[in-house]
């Protein structure tokens, strides 16, 4: 039962609860003025890794949010599989962190709104682990709209 430990929110589906999690994260982003993409990997209903999108203050372009939230996921279990975990992410994964959810052997990828230019599904459906379930719209709009109001906001400065 992966959600056994489940006692915070119990009037909202747990997908839609560990969703808004990674909503926050998204949020901590826009802040920082990152494009707005959140994440965070649960596992048996305890979040273990929190990630958001950072590659404008690293310098460094795969610091997506799920990379983030993958190694902080793994630094806490120690250990580098994800088989029993959950990565709930408000946009569709891109190539890059799918492949490395394949590393991971995670169980199940949860993602809010998908990402018609870089999502992996357009690309490559294969390249997630073949025992990795995937859930697709979770929350979507509010996942999608906070990217629409920060693309709104950057066209309108420059
Ligand atoms: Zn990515």
């Amino acid at each position: 039962m992966r959600y056994i430990s489940f006692t915070d929110e119990p009037s909202i589906a747990p997908d839609e609860f560990y969703m808004n999690e990674a909503i926050k994260e998204a949020k901590v982003a826009l802040d920082l003025d990152e494009v707005p993409i959140g994440a965070v990997v649960v596992c048996n209903g305890k979040i273990i890794g929190r990630g958001h999108n950072l590659t404008e203050r690293l310098n460094d372009v795969t610091a997506h949010a799920e990379m983030q939230a993958f190694t902080a996921a793994a630094n806490y279990l120690g250990g580098k599989y994800l088989k029993d975990c959950t990565l709930y992410v408000t946009i569709e994964p891109c190539i890059m962190c799918a492949g490395a959810s394949y590393w991971t052997q995670i169980s199940r990828i949860v993602f809010g709104a998908h990402d018609m230019k870089r999502g992996f599904s357009r690309i490559n459906q294969q390249i997630t682990h073949p025992r990795t379930e995937i859930v697709s719209g979770v929350k979507e709009n509010d996942c999608a709209t906070l990217m629409k109001n920060f693309f709104l906001r950057k066209r309108s400065k420059s």
